[in-house]
Protein backbone atom coordinates (compact mmCIF):
# COMPACT_ATOMS: atom_id res chain seq x y z
CA UNK A 1 0.00 0.00 0.00
CA UNK A 2 1.42 3.38 -0.74
CA UNK A 3 0.35 6.18 1.56
CA UNK A 4 1.26 9.92 0.88
CA UNK A 5 5.08 10.55 2.30
CA UNK A 6 6.59 14.17 2.88
CA UNK A 7 9.91 14.92 1.68
CA UNK A 8 11.24 14.52 4.28
CA UNK A 9 10.10 10.97 5.24
CA UNK A 10 10.80 10.23 1.35
CA UNK A 11 14.75 11.26 1.94
CA UNK A 12 14.51 8.90 5.21
CA UNK A 13 13.27 5.86 3.62
CA UNK A 14 16.24 6.51 1.18
CA UNK A 15 18.07 6.78 3.98
CA UNK A 16 17.02 3.31 5.50
CA UNK A 17 17.46 1.65 1.70
CA UNK A 18 20.36 2.80 1.69
CA UNK A 19 21.67 1.60 5.01
CA UNK A 20 20.03 -2.05 4.67
CA UNK A 21 21.25 -2.24 1.00
CA UNK A 22 24.55 -1.81 2.24
CA UNK A 23 24.55 -3.68 6.02
CA UNK A 24 21.46 -6.34 6.16
CA UNK A 25 23.28 -10.04 6.49
CA UNK A 26 24.45 -11.76 3.76
CA UNK A 27 24.71 -15.91 3.31
CA UNK A 28 28.63 -15.73 3.53
CA UNK A 29 28.96 -13.74 5.92
CA UNK A 30 29.90 -15.27 9.81
CA UNK A 31 26.26 -14.14 11.39
CA UNK A 32 27.51 -13.31 14.96
CA UNK A 33 30.65 -11.29 13.66
CA UNK A 34 28.19 -9.51 11.08
CA UNK A 35 25.18 -9.24 14.23
CA UNK A 36 27.82 -7.26 16.93
CA UNK A 37 28.63 -4.74 14.01
CA UNK A 38 25.24 -4.69 12.96
CA UNK A 39 24.40 -3.26 16.34
CA UNK A 40 27.67 -0.85 16.25
CA UNK A 41 27.01 0.59 12.52
CA UNK A 42 22.98 1.03 13.63
CA UNK A 43 24.10 2.81 16.67
CA UNK A 44 26.63 5.37 14.91
CA UNK A 45 23.69 6.39 13.06
CA UNK A 46 22.24 7.82 15.75
CA UNK A 47 20.56 5.61 17.76
CA UNK A 48 18.99 2.79 15.15
CA UNK A 49 20.09 -0.10 17.00
CA UNK A 50 17.10 1.16 19.43
CA UNK A 51 14.52 2.40 17.45
CA UNK A 52 11.57 2.81 19.73
CA UNK A 53 14.01 4.45 22.70
CA UNK A 54 13.81 8.27 22.96
CA UNK A 55 16.44 10.41 22.57
CA UNK A 56 17.24 11.26 26.08
CA UNK A 57 17.85 7.46 26.33
CA UNK A 58 19.81 7.17 23.14
CA UNK A 59 17.68 6.62 20.55
CA UNK A 60 16.89 8.33 17.17
CA UNK A 61 13.94 9.78 18.27
CA UNK A 62 11.64 9.23 15.09
CA UNK A 63 7.97 10.35 14.34
CA UNK A 64 5.45 7.25 13.93
CA UNK A 65 5.89 7.48 10.24
CA UNK A 66 9.63 6.86 10.51
CA UNK A 67 8.93 3.57 12.36
CA UNK A 68 6.62 2.65 10.08
CA UNK A 69 8.56 3.18 7.50
CA UNK A 70 11.64 1.30 9.55
CA UNK A 71 9.45 -1.43 10.13
CA UNK A 72 8.34 -1.61 6.30
CA UNK A 73 11.69 -1.60 5.12
CA UNK A 74 13.41 -4.00 7.63
CA UNK A 75 10.92 -6.72 7.23
CA UNK A 76 12.15 -7.44 3.69
CA UNK A 77 15.54 -7.86 4.85
CA UNK A 78 17.89 -9.70 7.23
CA UNK A 79 18.45 -7.51 10.16
CA UNK A 80 18.92 -9.47 13.65
CA UNK A 81 16.14 -10.42 15.34
CA UNK A 82 15.32 -9.14 19.09
CA UNK A 83 14.20 -10.79 21.70
CA UNK A 84 11.54 -8.40 22.99
CA UNK A 85 11.36 -8.61 26.84
CA UNK A 86 14.51 -6.23 27.50
CA UNK A 87 14.61 -4.44 24.87
CA UNK A 88 10.69 -3.81 24.02
CA UNK A 89 9.11 -4.56 27.50
CA UNK A 90 11.49 -3.70 30.27
CA UNK A 91 13.32 -0.93 28.90
CA UNK A 92 10.36 1.32 28.69
CA UNK A 93 9.21 0.21 32.70
CA UNK A 94 12.51 1.21 33.43
CA UNK A 95 12.57 4.79 31.57
CA UNK A 96 9.32 5.31 32.67
CA UNK A 97 9.27 4.20 36.39
CA UNK A 98 12.70 3.07 37.49
CA UNK A 99 15.23 4.87 39.91
CA UNK A 100 17.77 6.88 38.08
CA UNK A 101 20.45 3.78 39.30
CA UNK A 102 17.82 1.58 38.11
CA UNK A 103 18.61 3.18 34.32
CA UNK A 104 21.89 3.38 34.81
CA UNK A 105 22.56 -0.46 35.91
CA UNK A 106 20.41 -1.99 33.12
CA UNK A 107 20.00 -0.15 30.37
CA UNK A 108 23.26 -0.09 28.50
CA UNK A 109 23.82 -4.07 28.99
CA UNK A 110 19.96 -4.19 27.69
CA UNK A 111 21.13 -1.64 24.54
CA UNK A 112 24.54 -4.15 24.10
CA UNK A 113 22.65 -7.11 23.94
CA UNK A 114 24.50 -8.67 26.98
CA UNK A 115 22.07 -9.55 29.13
CA UNK A 116 18.90 -12.10 28.46
CA UNK A 117 15.62 -11.02 30.17
CA UNK A 118 12.18 -12.99 30.91
CA UNK A 119 9.04 -12.08 31.31
CA UNK A 120 7.51 -13.53 34.61
CA UNK A 121 3.75 -12.79 34.72
CA UNK A 122 1.75 -15.58 34.08
CA UNK A 123 0.90 -18.29 36.56
CA UNK A 124 -0.54 -21.69 36.98
CA UNK A 125 -4.28 -19.88 37.62
CA UNK A 126 -3.31 -16.44 36.66
CA UNK A 127 -3.17 -16.01 32.75
CA UNK A 128 -6.04 -13.48 31.36
CA UNK A 129 -6.99 -12.86 34.72
CA UNK A 130 -3.49 -11.59 35.25
CA UNK A 131 -4.29 -9.47 38.46
CA UNK A 132 -4.89 -12.97 40.57
CA UNK A 133 -1.77 -13.78 40.30
CA UNK A 134 -0.02 -15.65 44.27
CA UNK A 135 3.73 -15.26 43.89
CA UNK A 136 4.60 -14.02 47.32
CA UNK A 137 7.22 -11.49 47.82
CA UNK A 138 7.51 -10.71 51.70
CA UNK A 139 9.88 -7.69 52.87
CA UNK A 140 11.74 -9.10 55.57
CA UNK A 141 11.50 -7.55 58.97
CA UNK A 142 14.90 -4.90 58.36
CA UNK A 143 13.49 -3.93 55.13
CA UNK A 144 16.72 -5.19 53.30
CA UNK A 145 14.96 -7.81 50.94
CA UNK A 146 12.21 -9.52 49.70
CA UNK A 147 11.55 -13.52 49.78
CA UNK A 148 10.16 -14.71 47.12
CA UNK A 149 7.97 -17.76 46.89
CA UNK A 150 5.58 -19.12 43.89
CA UNK A 151 5.28 -20.71 40.73
CA UNK A 152 5.83 -18.72 37.06
CA UNK A 153 4.33 -20.61 33.99
CA UNK A 154 4.65 -20.54 29.89
CA UNK A 155 8.48 -18.10 30.95
CA UNK A 156 9.79 -18.02 27.49
CA UNK A 157 12.94 -18.61 27.38
CA UNK A 158 13.67 -18.49 31.38
CA UNK A 159 16.06 -21.55 30.38
CA UNK A 160 18.51 -19.07 29.17
CA UNK A 161 17.61 -16.06 30.62
CA UNK A 162 20.00 -13.74 33.10
CA UNK A 163 17.57 -11.61 34.81
CA UNK A 164 13.68 -12.01 35.07
CA UNK A 165 11.11 -8.92 35.85
CA UNK A 166 8.41 -10.19 37.90
CA UNK A 167 5.12 -9.60 39.06
CA UNK A 168 4.71 -10.53 42.65
CA UNK A 169 2.09 -10.30 45.28
CA UNK A 170 3.18 -8.01 48.33
CA UNK A 171 -0.90 -7.47 49.89
CA UNK A 172 -3.85 -9.58 50.21
CA UNK A 173 -6.09 -6.50 50.77
CA UNK A 174 -8.13 -4.50 48.91
CA UNK A 175 -8.67 -4.70 44.95
CA UNK A 176 -6.38 -7.50 43.97
CA UNK A 177 -4.66 -4.81 41.25
CA UNK A 178 -3.25 -3.13 44.24
CA UNK A 179 -1.08 -5.67 46.08
CA UNK A 180 1.23 -6.16 42.88
CA UNK A 181 4.90 -5.14 43.07
CA UNK A 182 7.50 -5.57 40.10
CA UNK A 183 10.72 -6.93 41.12
CA UNK A 184 13.76 -7.52 39.33
CA UNK A 185 15.79 -10.42 40.14
CA UNK A 186 18.60 -13.13 38.31
CA UNK A 187 17.88 -16.53 37.18
CA UNK A 188 20.97 -18.10 38.16
CA UNK A 189 20.76 -18.51 41.54
CA UNK A 190 19.80 -20.82 44.84
CA UNK A 191 15.60 -21.27 45.16
CA UNK A 192 14.97 -20.62 41.38
CA UNK A 193 14.04 -23.74 39.58
CA UNK A 194 13.10 -23.90 35.39
CA UNK A 195 11.09 -27.36 33.93
CA UNK A 196 10.90 -27.26 30.57
CA UNK A 197 7.41 -27.49 28.39
CA UNK A 198 7.27 -29.18 25.00
CA UNK A 199 5.12 -27.12 22.88
CA UNK A 200 2.92 -28.85 20.24
CA UNK A 201 5.55 -27.75 17.63
CA UNK A 202 8.08 -29.79 19.50
CA UNK A 203 10.23 -26.76 20.82
CA UNK A 204 11.46 -25.69 23.88
CA UNK A 205 10.79 -22.47 24.26
CA UNK A 206 8.61 -22.61 27.32
CA UNK A 207 8.84 -23.66 31.17
CA UNK A 208 7.23 -23.34 34.51
CA UNK A 209 9.40 -21.46 37.15
CA UNK A 210 9.15 -22.15 40.89
CA UNK A 211 10.60 -19.61 43.36
CA UNK A 212 11.77 -21.03 46.84
CA UNK A 213 12.81 -18.46 49.49
CA UNK A 214 14.71 -16.03 46.45
CA UNK A 215 16.07 -13.38 47.93
CA UNK A 216 15.67 -9.50 45.99
CA UNK A 217 17.23 -6.88 47.30
CA UNK A 218 14.55 -4.01 47.68
CA UNK A 219 16.29 -1.87 45.17
CA UNK A 220 15.50 -4.26 42.47
CA UNK A 221 11.83 -3.21 43.19
CA UNK A 222 10.69 -1.00 40.52
CA UNK A 223 8.82 1.73 41.57
CA UNK A 224 6.57 1.69 44.36
CA UNK A 225 5.22 -1.27 46.39
CA UNK A 226 2.05 -2.74 45.67
CA UNK A 227 2.01 -0.76 42.67
CA UNK A 228 3.60 -2.81 39.90
CA UNK A 229 0.09 -3.15 38.14
CA UNK A 230 0.13 0.51 36.88
CA UNK A 231 3.52 -0.33 35.54
CA UNK A 232 2.54 -3.95 33.89
CA UNK A 233 -0.23 -2.62 32.60
CA UNK A 234 1.64 0.10 30.31
CA UNK A 235 3.64 -2.77 28.96
CA UNK A 236 1.17 -5.04 27.47
CA UNK A 237 -0.34 -2.19 24.86
CA UNK A 238 2.84 -2.15 23.24
CA UNK A 239 3.56 -5.66 23.90
CA UNK A 240 0.40 -6.01 21.86
CA UNK A 241 1.18 -3.75 19.16
CA UNK A 242 4.39 -5.40 18.78
CA UNK A 243 2.68 -9.21 18.21
CA UNK A 244 0.54 -7.53 15.42
CA UNK A 245 3.45 -7.98 13.29
CA UNK A 246 1.65 -6.27 9.82
CA UNK A 247 4.82 -5.77 8.04
CA UNK A 248 6.19 -9.10 8.45
CA UNK A 249 3.06 -10.62 7.21
CA UNK A 250 2.87 -8.43 4.34
CA UNK A 251 6.45 -10.17 2.86
CA UNK A 252 5.57 -13.42 4.09
CA UNK A 253 2.43 -13.51 2.53
CA UNK A 254 4.38 -12.53 -0.52
CA UNK A 255 6.89 -15.45 -0.13
CA UNK A 256 3.72 -18.04 -0.07
CA UNK A 257 2.21 -16.64 -3.62
CA UNK A 258 6.15 -17.25 -4.67
CA UNK A 259 5.95 -20.50 -2.73
CA UNK A 260 2.64 -21.72 -4.30
CA UNK A 261 4.00 -20.83 -7.73
CA UNK A 262 6.51 -23.36 -7.93
CA UNK A 263 3.71 -26.12 -7.00
CA UNK A 264 2.85 -28.10 -9.94
CA UNK A 265 -1.29 -28.36 -10.38
CA UNK A 266 -2.76 -29.86 -13.07
CA UNK A 267 -1.11 -28.10 -16.14
CA UNK A 268 -0.08 -25.22 -13.88
CA UNK A 269 0.74 -24.47 -10.68
CA UNK A 270 -1.04 -24.01 -7.67
CA UNK A 271 -1.50 -20.33 -7.53
CA UNK A 272 -3.52 -21.21 -10.67
CA UNK A 273 -6.14 -22.98 -8.77
CA UNK A 274 -8.71 -20.90 -8.16
CA UNK A 275 -9.69 -22.28 -5.11
CA UNK A 276 -6.43 -21.83 -3.54
CA UNK A 277 -6.34 -18.11 -5.19
CA UNK A 278 -9.60 -17.13 -3.27
CA UNK A 279 -7.99 -18.13 -0.06
CA UNK A 280 -5.19 -15.95 -0.50
CA UNK A 281 -6.83 -13.43 -2.55
CA UNK A 282 -9.21 -13.35 1.15
CA UNK A 283 -6.32 -12.93 3.03
CA UNK A 284 -4.47 -10.19 1.37
CA UNK A 285 -7.92 -8.21 0.90
CA UNK A 286 -8.19 -8.92 5.44
CA UNK A 287 -4.61 -8.05 5.81
CA UNK A 288 -4.91 -4.80 3.77
CA UNK A 289 -7.89 -3.82 5.87
CA UNK A 290 -5.41 -4.34 9.10
CA UNK A 291 -2.52 -2.79 7.77
CA UNK A 292 -5.45 0.18 6.67
CA UNK A 293 -5.92 0.19 10.82
CA UNK A 294 -2.29 0.00 11.46
CA UNK A 295 -2.03 3.43 9.47
CA UNK A 296 -4.68 5.00 11.58
CA UNK A 297 -3.64 4.14 14.86
CA UNK A 298 -0.14 5.56 13.18
CA UNK A 299 -1.89 8.74 12.77
CA UNK A 300 -3.19 8.99 16.59
CA UNK A 301 0.08 7.84 17.70
CA UNK A 302 1.65 11.21 15.54
CA UNK A 303 -1.27 13.32 17.58
CA UNK A 304 0.89 12.15 20.71
CA UNK A 305 -1.76 9.34 21.78
CA UNK A 306 -0.55 5.94 23.21
CA UNK A 307 -1.42 2.61 21.53
CA UNK A 308 -4.08 2.64 23.55
CA UNK A 309 -7.66 -0.27 23.43
CA UNK A 310 -6.84 -0.35 19.47
CA UNK A 311 -3.52 -2.13 19.91
CA UNK A 312 -6.27 -4.96 20.79
CA UNK A 313 -7.83 -5.31 17.36
CA UNK A 314 -4.60 -5.02 15.58
CA UNK A 315 -3.17 -7.87 18.17
CA UNK A 316 -6.38 -9.89 17.49
CA UNK A 317 -6.17 -9.64 13.54
CA UNK A 318 -2.28 -9.44 12.86
CA UNK A 319 -2.07 -13.03 14.52
CA UNK A 320 -5.38 -14.52 13.26
CA UNK A 321 -3.52 -13.65 9.77
CA UNK A 322 -0.03 -14.99 10.58
CA UNK A 323 -1.84 -17.93 11.46
CA UNK A 324 -3.80 -18.05 8.13
CA UNK A 325 -0.07 -17.61 6.58
CA UNK A 326 1.30 -21.02 8.22
CA UNK A 327 -2.03 -22.47 7.35
CA UNK A 328 -2.14 -21.92 3.71
CA UNK A 329 2.02 -22.53 3.40
CA UNK A 330 0.90 -26.08 5.21
CA UNK A 331 -1.70 -25.96 2.35
CA UNK A 332 0.41 -25.21 -0.77
CA UNK A 333 3.61 -27.71 1.04
CA UNK A 334 0.83 -30.42 1.09
CA UNK A 335 1.70 -34.24 2.44
CA UNK A 336 5.40 -32.82 2.64
CA UNK A 337 4.60 -30.29 5.01
CA UNK A 338 4.16 -33.01 7.61
CA UNK A 339 7.27 -34.40 7.19
CA UNK A 340 9.50 -34.34 10.62
CA UNK A 341 13.05 -35.05 11.67
CA UNK A 342 16.45 -35.27 9.84
CA UNK A 343 14.51 -37.03 6.19
CA UNK A 344 12.69 -33.75 4.31
CA UNK A 345 11.59 -34.84 1.30
CA UNK A 346 9.70 -32.43 -1.49
CA UNK A 347 9.24 -29.02 -1.54
CA UNK A 348 11.94 -27.00 0.52
CA UNK A 349 9.67 -24.24 1.49
CA UNK A 350 7.69 -27.09 3.45
CA UNK A 351 10.52 -28.25 5.53
CA UNK A 352 9.00 -26.98 9.13
CA UNK A 353 5.61 -26.10 7.74
CA UNK A 354 3.52 -28.20 10.12
CA UNK A 355 5.90 -27.53 12.83
CA UNK A 356 5.30 -23.82 12.13
CA UNK A 357 1.46 -23.98 12.26
CA UNK A 358 1.80 -26.08 14.97
CA UNK A 359 3.52 -23.05 17.24
CA UNK A 360 1.22 -20.56 15.58
CA UNK A 361 -1.19 -22.06 17.46
CA UNK A 362 -0.11 -19.90 20.23
CA UNK A 363 0.00 -16.35 18.31
CA UNK A 364 -3.91 -15.86 19.43
CA UNK A 365 -3.04 -16.89 22.98
CA UNK A 366 0.33 -15.37 24.42
CA UNK A 367 0.52 -11.33 24.76
CA UNK A 368 -3.22 -11.70 25.93
CA UNK A 369 -6.25 -14.19 24.66
CA UNK A 370 -7.90 -13.36 21.59
CA UNK A 371 -11.25 -13.57 23.73
CA UNK A 372 -10.19 -10.94 25.78
CA UNK A 373 -8.83 -8.55 22.85
CA UNK A 374 -12.62 -8.84 21.64
CA UNK A 375 -13.34 -8.23 25.40
CA UNK A 376 -11.36 -5.13 25.41
CA UNK A 377 -12.15 -4.18 21.86
CA UNK A 378 -15.57 -4.42 22.76
CA UNK A 379 -15.72 -2.16 25.54
CA UNK A 380 -12.77 0.35 25.23
CA UNK A 381 -13.45 0.88 21.36
CA UNK A 382 -16.80 0.20 20.59
CA UNK A 383 -18.03 1.06 23.92
CA UNK A 384 -20.37 -2.09 24.36
CA UNK A 385 -21.54 -2.15 27.86
CA UNK A 386 -22.38 -5.77 29.87
CA UNK A 387 -25.66 -7.01 29.62
CA UNK A 388 -27.16 -7.00 33.41
CA UNK A 389 -28.58 -10.68 32.62
C1 LIG B 1 3.97 -19.80 23.61
C2 LIG B 1 3.59 -18.96 24.80
C3 LIG B 1 4.53 -18.10 25.34
C4 LIG B 1 4.22 -17.35 26.48
N1 LIG B 1 5.20 -16.56 27.07
C5 LIG B 1 4.93 -15.94 28.23
C6 LIG B 1 5.98 -15.25 28.92
O1 LIG B 1 7.12 -15.19 28.48
N2 LIG B 1 5.68 -14.68 30.11
C7 LIG B 1 4.43 -14.72 30.66
O2 LIG B 1 4.22 -14.17 31.73
N3 LIG B 1 3.41 -15.38 30.03
C8 LIG B 1 3.65 -15.99 28.83
N4 LIG B 1 2.63 -16.68 28.19
C9 LIG B 1 1.33 -16.79 28.85
C10 LIG B 1 0.19 -16.08 28.14
O3 LIG B 1 0.24 -14.69 28.34
C11 LIG B 1 -1.11 -16.71 28.66
O4 LIG B 1 -1.15 -18.05 28.18
C12 LIG B 1 -2.34 -15.97 28.22
O5 LIG B 1 -2.43 -14.73 28.87
C13 LIG B 1 -3.63 -16.80 28.49
O6 LIG B 1 -3.67 -17.22 29.81
P1 LIG B 1 -3.90 -18.76 30.21
O7 LIG B 1 -2.97 -19.60 29.42
O8 LIG B 1 -3.84 -18.86 31.69
O9 LIG B 1 -5.35 -19.11 29.71
P2 LIG B 1 -6.74 -18.74 30.45
O10 LIG B 1 -6.69 -17.34 30.94
O11 LIG B 1 -7.00 -19.83 31.45
O12 LIG B 1 -7.71 -18.86 29.26
C14 LIG B 1 -8.22 -20.11 28.78
C15 LIG B 1 -9.27 -19.82 27.72
O13 LIG B 1 -10.35 -19.07 28.30
C16 LIG B 1 -10.57 -17.87 27.59
N5 LIG B 1 -10.91 -16.76 28.49
C17 LIG B 1 -10.27 -16.41 29.62
N6 LIG B 1 -10.84 -15.32 30.16
C18 LIG B 1 -11.86 -14.98 29.35
C19 LIG B 1 -12.82 -13.93 29.36
N7 LIG B 1 -12.83 -13.01 30.32
N8 LIG B 1 -13.73 -13.90 28.35
C20 LIG B 1 -13.73 -14.81 27.36
N9 LIG B 1 -12.85 -15.83 27.29
C21 LIG B 1 -11.92 -15.91 28.27
C22 LIG B 1 -9.23 -17.57 26.93
O14 LIG B 1 -9.36 -16.76 25.80
C23 LIG B 1 -8.74 -18.95 26.57
O15 LIG B 1 -9.31 -19.38 25.35
C24 LIG B 1 2.91 -17.44 27.05
C25 LIG B 1 1.96 -18.28 26.47
C26 LIG B 1 2.29 -19.04 25.36
C27 LIG B 1 1.24 -19.97 24.80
Amino acid sequence: MDIDLSPEDLAFREEVRTFLTENAHKPSEDYMKWRLNWFKLAREKGGWDVPKWPVEFGGPGWSPTQHYIWEQETAEHSIPWDLPFGLGMLAPVLMNYGSKEQQERFLPDIRDRKVNWCQGYSEPGAGSDLANLKTKAELSADGSHYVVNGTKIWTTLAHIADWIFCLTRTSDTGKKQEGITFLLFPMKQEGIEVKPIITLGGAHSVNMVHFTDVKVPVENRVGEEHQGWTYAKGLLQHERTGLAGISRSLVALETLKEQAATVKRGNGTLMDDPAFRAKVADLEVDLMAVEFTELRSLASASSGSDPGPESSILKLKGTEIQQRIQKLTVEAGGLYSAAWGAAQPGHRFARGGMSGYLSSRAYTIYGGASEVQKDVVAKNVLGIKKSSK
